[in-house]
């Protein structure tokens, strides 16, 4: 638990919204502080303590929301628009944990694709260089069970960055922007405003120059990472090395298990990171040299044959199925599609894997949508259930020479049939391996 304590000893009456994970976790630390904490969920469950249905506002100090709940005005939580009819503070979760750690050294980590797989590579690299160190925000420990340390790497979704007041880091990094979570931000600029915010909140600031949102923005004041070869930039790739100013940091050709190029950034955004805070070179070399992706990220599952099974569940949008289908491109790919939709037109994500893609295969509650959608450009196939689907593209993929892929990548959440990505995905490498 926290040591550092800034925030007054008062017992304050906190209403907390939302009893999730991170609900739950912030209950008990808020609770273990000495506050009074009253719990309202929207899912009636005799197991909430302390839960109430009528809030008595004038016995409110200030309102916690989960993360998920919604603060935005076009789809606003009632009992949020309540809490501000009363003229209530509400805190995030995050900012909970920087009212009682406001010595905290963070690195926030924010982008549309990338966050999880960036910010645990952040964080070995700093664990491997000594350092005390602690994981966490949208990816590992919820904020209410992190250990005191001195450093601590937080993956930021736009969510948490959106409803926080207290937003303070000494290093952020906003890795890319494309349109998701449209729904719940109700516009792209908006999503795109709750991105930059992180790095109007941070001392140390690292950008994409291919970001051209924010390249403008934040040019002059950052450290700026191109995947191109943009020398320009701060970091820079040419052919397969990180470059500086004309010097070889690292040659990506060493890399063993991070798969494809859109890697390339994330590793980079590592990189600088590290480099921020003077971690010794061959340490970060090493840490990416032989860092493990993340399950349900481009992960091989089984090679039958010629035929390569990939399990891409955290492929939940187009952008990073793109990336997907880039890794796979020459491959003949038999693409596993389908969910609940994020509503986002795909062909120009795809359009250029287009001839490595040789048939799809939708599932889901999206099936007709992507019909549409595809129905010019590329064979489709409609199917109940990702079962079936798979099935298919494995008899499909037997009967062709080459190459192949079957790739789940559904560019979709998965709440329709599945708990969440990483249900979606255990499920698929279970029946891959029964196949
Ligand atoms: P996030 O936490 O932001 O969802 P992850 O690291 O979990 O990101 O990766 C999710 C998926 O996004 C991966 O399977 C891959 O397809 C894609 N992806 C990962 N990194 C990038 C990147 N830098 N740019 C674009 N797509 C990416």
């Amino acid at each position: 638990m926290w040591l550092q304590m800034d925030v007054s000893s008062n017992m304050s009456n906190i209403l907390l919204v939302g009893y999730g994970i991170s609900g739950v976790s912030v209950f008990n630390f808020l609770k273990s502080k000495g506050n009074n904490v009253l719990v309202y969920d929207d899912y009636k469950n005799d197991d909430i303590p302390n839960k109430v249905n009528n809030i008595d506002w004038n016995n409110i100090d200030y309102v916690v929301k989960s993360p998920s709940i919604h603060i935005m005005y076009h789809n606003i939580h009632p009992i949020i628009q309540e809490a501000i009819n009363n003229n209530k503070t509400i805190y995030s979760t995050f900012d909970i944990f920087r009212l009682y750690n406001p010595n905290a050294k963070i690195i926030g980590i924010t982008g549309t694709n990338g966050k999880s797989t960036t910010t645990s590579l952040v964080y070995s690299i700093l664990k491997k260089a000594g350092l005390s160190v602690q994981i966490g925000g949208n990816i590992g420990i919820p904020y209410g069970d992190l250990e005191l340390s001195e450093y601590y790497v937080f993956e930021m979704s736009s969510y948490e960055i959106s409803s926080s007041k207290l937003l303070q880091f000494d290093i952020g990094a906003l890795l890319n922007i494309e349109p998701d979570h449209l729904d719940w931000h109700g516009s792209f600029e908006n999503y795109i405003e709750s991105k930059q915010k992180l790095l109007d909140n941070s001392k140390i600031k690292i950008i994409s120059y291919e970001d051209e949102y924010s390249v403008n923005k934040y040019k002059d004041t950052s450290v700026t990472i191109s995947i191109n070869n943009e020398s320009k930039a701060s970091y820079y790739i040419k052919e397969r090395l990180l470059m500086q100013n004309n010097n070889i940091i690292l040659d990506l050709s060493n890399v063993k298990y991070l798969l494809g190029t859109h890697n390339y950034q994330n590793i980079m955004f590592a990189y600088a990171i590290c480099k921020s805070l003077n971690v010794d070179d061959n340490v970060i070399i090493n840490t990416i040299n032989n860092f493990e992706p993340l399950p349900h990220r481009i992960n091989i599952v089984r090679k039958i044959d010629n035929i390569l099974f990939v399990n891409d569940s955290k492929g939940t949008n187009p952008g990073s199925s793109a990336r997907a289908l880039d890794t796979f491109m020459g491959y003949k790919i038999f693409w596993l599609v389908g969910g609940r939709s994020k509503k986002i037109n795909p062909l120009p994500y795809i359009n250029k894997y287009l001839d490595s893609i040789h048939k799809i295969y939708l599932f889901g509650e999206s099936t007709q949508e992507f019909s549409q959608v595809f129905k010019n450009t590329k064979e489709c196939v409609v199917f109940k259930t990702m079962d079936e689907a798979l099935r298919k593209a494995y008899e499909d993929a037997i009967n062709e020479p080459g190459a192949s892929v079957v790739l789940l990548s559904p560019m979709c959440a998965s709440f329709d049939q599945f708990q969440g990505f990483e249900h979606r995905g255990n499920i698929f490498v279970e029946l891959v391996k029964s196949l």
